[in-house]
């Protein structure tokens, strides 16, 4: 097998096409496929280097699946959280102390799209040996990169933008050659989460064209919230790219992009959401996002139905939440749909 050397000077748009690529004997174009079986498993990045009576730190506003790992899973080997609030820098330095071994955050958090400041939730991090852990799939790789901002490890579901067509579930962990060889790859070899080949084959494909289509669900989200700020139907807008968001100022400092996810509160409450939703021709209604298809969710009674009246109240996640995953169709054409459905709402 060939390996492709000098890839360090290319941009991201070069790596993601021919990074890491190994070609056999045969010089295929397109990376071999070796049929084995295997299975996933989530969270790894938590589960192979914590151990009892070690603390973590997370967001308030995570994923329903990283929230429940940190809340019910990791208590049961004594491992303590305590989680805080996005934007508060002082509730950061005040949670994380010597005993912190991991910080978990998201940012964009899902659905409500709070930020949280990267560069120095990392600098806190650093200050007690706390290794910083940072989902980044609702601003998606290359909107926002985590690692450079001082982050230890980054977390993708490569279910979202990186497939980009529904086709397959997975994950994906980024950090240094130490941890990912030393720790995470221990605890994956001998507790068994790994991707199925063709699974991997498939995501490896679907990298390169990511540039080109997280450009285009980039754009779209912004020509989306353009429409939707101001609208008369629209209590509120949540786009990290719009003036209005108020932490505007952290997101033109941590992302190149207000990112390809926005949310925003409908006049009139669940019944004008679900109005607005089974109005809309093109987007899809459905619990999934970074898709192709552009897609819209209702997250109080679908992917954060399980938090209860009291947890969608802390979260911030109302009734007249719609979040909406923007595709790579025609940007004028969805902003047709959603203001027609606007109107019928
Ligand atoms: C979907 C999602 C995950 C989990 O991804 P799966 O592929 O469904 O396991 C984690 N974090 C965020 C922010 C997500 O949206």
């Amino acid at each position: 097998m060939k390996d492709k050397q000098s890839q360090s000077h290319w941009q991201p748009a070069t790596k993601l096409v021919h990074g890491g690529r190994l070609t056999s004997e045969f010089g295929e174009t397109s990376e071999a496929l070796f049929l084995n079986s295997s299975y996933s498993y989530e969270t790894a990045v938590l589960m192979c280097q914590l151990k009892s009576g070690d603390h973590v730190v997370a967001s308030k506003t995570l994923f329903s699946s990283c929230q429940y790992i940190i809340t019910q899973v990791l208590p049961r080997f004594g491992i303590t959280y305590t989680l805080v609030e996005c934007g508060n820098n002082e509730a950061w330095k005040k949670a994380i102390t010597a005993q912190t071994k991991c910080v978990f955050i998201e940012t964009p958090a899902n659905p409500t799209l709070e930020l949280v400041d990267i560069a120095e939730v990392a600098k806190i991090c650093k200050s007690v040996g706390a290794q910083l852990i940072v989902d980044n799939v609702f601003s998606a790789p290359l909107t926002q990169r985590p690692l450079e901002l001082g982050a230890d490890v980054v977390m993708y579901s490569t279910t979202k933008h990186i497939d980009g067509q529904g086709r397959t579930l997975g994950g994906a962990l980024l950090g240094k050659k130490a941890f990912i060889e030393d720790i995470l790859r221990q605890f994956c070899r001998h507790t068994g989460p790994h991707m199925s080949h063709f699974n991997a084959w498939l995501i490896l494909k679907s990298l390169e064209t990511l540039e080109l289509r997280l450009a285009r669900h980039n754009e779209n989200a912004a020509k989306v919230a353009e429409a939707l700020a101001g609208h008369a139907k629209v209590s509120r807008l949540i786009y990290p790219g719009h003036a209005s968001h108020p932490q505007y100022a952290l997101a033109q400092k941590q992302m190149s992009h207000g990112g390809p996810m926005l949310a925003f509160e409908i006049v009139g409450g669940r019944e004008a959401a679900f109005r607005f939703m089974n109005a809309l021709e093109i987007f899809d209604i459905s619990n999934n996002l970074g898709n192709a298809k552009s897609i819209v969710t209702h997250p109080a009674s679908t992917t954060h139905y399980a938090l209860g009246a009291e947890g969608l109240a802390r979260a911030g996640i109302t009734q007249s939440l719609v979040r909406v995953s923007a595709g790579i169709e025609d940007g004028g054409d969805l902003v047709k749909d959603v203001i027609r459905a606007l109107d019928k709402a």
